[in-house]
């Protein structure tokens, strides 16, 4: 490696999806460098997600975002990928009789969404117990997502585009010099004018590393699990199945089914694992909503969502710094909003507007900047 590569416009921490998907799209306008700790690109939450494109999930702002990436998933630019991304599949949030209440709630913030009968739901998801439901919200737009597809799609962008990316390196030490950051990870040093901020969990560990105090965002740990479906039962059009209070949801996956209890337990940045108690939570409320009882777990896995205060995306320089840019707090959506997301940093940081679909994102800079989270609170 030749010291004219680390020295670049901007390095990007992190090659989970926003990072990548940023550095691919920066990669367009800039010489970027990308750095990973990992000794591979999405191997903590990027790689442990559900898959799915929810496009009635989450606040107006995050599902607004997330329709800014549909025509993009669903026919992604010519070479950018072999596979097809989306796989059209329905969500329906689905309550009883006691969550019916709540059920008027979610339809009242997003009245695209119909409401449909318990006997509905049970002819869609035949192992619902009629006793159990009371009815669901059908939301239309919703698709299993090719997460390594898009992945390596944006990785390969990144690199035609004159990209550099450096695995096994974790970002050790960050300090502002001369009107540039002095970067150093895997005992090498980096320079560039503009760091961004895309390290997942560790964002707040970084933000430290540059001298900066907190802006609250927090790790969630999320558990999921597999099990197979019942002898002889079709699962391949069930819908996306979540609990109108998230207390739990599932869906079906290649031949089976992923379960998770919906847990957010607050977490330090790690190679989060599952625990028994959430794995156990998950079958438990899959057993009441089914009636159908669960012997054998296939697999289990955990991954850290990470979250602001307000449940909303940081995207944006730091007021505080020159030159630090966050793309953070990408919590239960960051897969489905990343081409977005990415188009948007790409703008702030470069200039280069966002064109199609992707314009609607410019809408909600100021929203997503990372100064509403300092309201308050002591600058460095
Ligand atoms: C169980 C579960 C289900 C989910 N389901 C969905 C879903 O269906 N749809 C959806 O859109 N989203 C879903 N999500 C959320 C989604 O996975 C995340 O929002 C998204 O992956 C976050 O991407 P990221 O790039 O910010 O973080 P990450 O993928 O965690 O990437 C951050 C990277 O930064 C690296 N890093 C950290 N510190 C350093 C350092 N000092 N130096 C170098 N590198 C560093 C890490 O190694 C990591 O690779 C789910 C998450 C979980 C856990």
């Amino acid at each position: 490696m030749s010291t004219a590569n680390r020295n670049s416009d901007i390095i990007v921490i992190g090659a989970g999806i926003a990072g990548v998907s940023a550095a691919a799209e920066l990669s367009a306008d800039a010489r970027v460098i990308l750095l990973e700790m990992e000794p591979h690109p999405g191997y903590h939450a990027s790689g442990r997600s559900a898959a799915y494109f929810a496009a009635a999930y989450g606040k107006k702002i995050i599902r607004d975002i997330t329709g800014c990436c549909e025509s993009f998933l669903r026919n992604p630019p010519e070479g950018f990928t072999e596979v097809d991304l989306f796989h059209p599949r329905d969500c329906l949030f689905f309550g009883r009789e006691d969550q019916a209440g709540k059920l008027g709630e979610i339809q009242a913030d997003n009245p695209d969404l119909q409401f449909v009968d318990a006997g509905t739901v049970c002819e869609r998801v035949p192992v619902m117990s009629p006793d159990y439901v009371y009815g669901a919200l059908w939301d239309r737009k919703g698709g299993d997502l090719e997460v390594d597809a898009l992945l390596q799609g944006f990785l390969r962008q990144f690199r035609r585009r004159g990209g550099y990316f450096f695995p096994r390196h974790c970002v050790s030490s960050l300090d502002w010099t001369g009107g540039r950051w002095s970067v150093t990870a895997g005992g090498h040093a980096f320079t560039a004018p503009v760091v961004v901020n895309a390290a997942g969990a560790w964002v707040e560990r970084v933000s430290e590393l540059a001298g900066l105090g907190s802006l609250g965002i927090q790790p969630l740990r999320r558990t999921a699990l597999m099990i197979d479906p019942p002898e002889g039962v079709d699962t391949r059009d069930w819908p996306e199945m979540v609990d109108a209070d998230e207390d739990f949801y599932f869906k079906p996956d290649a031949g089976q089914i992923m379960i998770s209890p919906a847990d957010e337990t607050p977490s330090e940045p790690c190679d989060a694992q599952a625990e028994e108690l959430d794995v156990a939570t998950g079958i438990y409320r899959f057993e009441q909503a089914t009636g159908l009882e669960i012997r054998h777990v296939k697999h289990r896995w955990a991954g850290l969502r990470t979250f602001a205060p307000d449940r909303v995306f940081v995207t944006g320089f730091d007021p505080r710094l020159e030159g630090f840019f966050w793309l953070a707090g990408q919590g239960g959506y960051g897969v489905q909003s990343s081409p977005a997301l990415a188009r948007l940093t790409r703008y702030l940081i470069t200039g280069t507007e966002p064109e199609g679909d992707f314009r609607r994102v410019m809408a909600y800079r100021d929203d997503l900047a990372p100064d509403r989270l300092l309201m308050g609170s002591q600058s460095t």
